[in-house]
């Protein structure tokens, strides 16, 4: 038995806004609301993060994700959506449970900003993608 806060979610011991349920997966409102209608889904098996969730799990995670975010849109007035899954504590994980972050965008002045700088000068792509073919 696992202590983290989305297994006590899905225990029933901590409330949540409850936005999907079914045999394998929850999803609910995340308590930070980054911007209106943040939501995370969640695997109800405990697995600690993406890197570690059996392939069937996060198809199943993955498809909430999407019809999530497409209510996002139409039920919301959101312009755009972002996934998001964070994995292990140097990318930001702070709840050791895999979950997705479905996160309706309105504007670039609402709650979320990600910026991808490049930072590609001096690296040797070549050899960068041929350390991690995965074929
Ligand atoms: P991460 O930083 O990717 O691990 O995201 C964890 C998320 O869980 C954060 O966005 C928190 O706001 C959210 N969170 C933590 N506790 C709760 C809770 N009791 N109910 C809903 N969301 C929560």
């Amino acid at each position: 038995m696992h202590d983290d806060v989305f297994c006590k979610i899905i225990r029933g011991e901590i409330p949540c806004y409850k936005v999907f349920e079914d045999q394998d997966v929850l999803a609910f409102l995340d308590i930070s609301q980054v911007t209106k209608g943040h939501t995370l889904v969640v695997p109800k098996d405990h697995y600690d993060n993406f890197l570690s969730v059996p392939q069937e799990v996060m198809h199943k995670v993955m498809d909430v994700a999407q019809r999530i975010g497409q209510v996002q849109i139409s039920m919301l007035g959101a312009k755009g959506v972002n996934i998001l899954t964070n994995c292990y504590e140097a990318a930001g994980q702070s709840v050791k449970h895999f979950h997705v972050h479905v996160i309706p965008r309105y504007d670039n002045e609402d709650g979320l900003r990600l910026e991808m700088k490049d930072s590609s000068e001096g690296l040797n792509l070549p050899a960068i993608a041929k350390d991690l073919r995965i074929d």
